[in-house]
């Protein structure tokens, strides 16, 4: 299996490339942050539970995250592999992977981080709120989304760097330019 972190802070373009990463490699993609706005439209349990604080731009706590997550993966025991688009987000969050990923007989293959500076995120962001109308894109949530990434986000990057499978490519630039040096990366896994 081939099963890829894509790392970034919000609006690094973990979502857009993604999209075209699973089209090369045939992999599922799981975006907690896709799963969790579909809860909240299909008014579930668990979207009800969380809609607040997704709205505050806070991080949804590890146990519920951790447990959704997990239910995807198990879904899709036919995949070639997944690509985990915004998970983990705290260092607990990888642990827990790595430890349900041994349980299958599996592992993370490679993390890549989009590196962004935080002036072009608030750019990004903006423009995207004029165009998806995500209430946590708005101003004050995004400040607090960008706040829980340099808090509690970016201290996975030591941990994986620690495992020896962080790679780091430069996110600005063209979306092409971008998915080839992700690509050249992914090849050599
Ligand atoms: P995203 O679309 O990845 O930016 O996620 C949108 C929001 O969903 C985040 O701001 C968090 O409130 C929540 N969320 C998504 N993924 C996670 C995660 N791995 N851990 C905690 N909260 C998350």
């Amino acid at each position: 299996m081939l099963n890829l972190v894509l790392f970034g802070p919000p609006g690094a373009g973990k979502g857009t490339q993604s999209e075209k990463l699973i089209e090369r490699y045939q992999l599922v993609h799981i975006s907690t942050g896709d799963i969790f706005r579909a809860h909240i439209k299909d008014q579930t349990e668990l979207g009800k539970q969380v809609s607040q604080i997704i709205a505050n731009g806070n991080l949804v706590p590890d146990s519920i995250t951790i447990a959704m997550l997990e239910e995807e993966i198990k879904k899709n025991p036919q995949a070639k592999g997944f690509i985990f688009d915004g998970f983990p987000r705290t260092v607990a969050q990888a642990e827990s992977l790595d430890v349900f990923l041994q349980s299958i007989g599996e592992q993370i293959t490679g993390v890549v981080a989009l590196d962004v500076t935080e002036e072009e995120l608030k750019q990004r962001i903006a423009k995207r709120q004029e165009l998806s109308g995500r209430a946590d894109d708005a101003a004050d949530k995004l400040t607090k989304r960008i706040e829980e990434y340099f808090n509690k986000t970016v201290h996975v990057l030591p941990y994986y760097e620690g495992q020896g499978k962080l790679s780091k490519v430069n996110g600005i630039g063209e979306i092409e330019t971008i998915f080839d040096d992700l690509t050249a990366i992914i090849d050599k896994y």
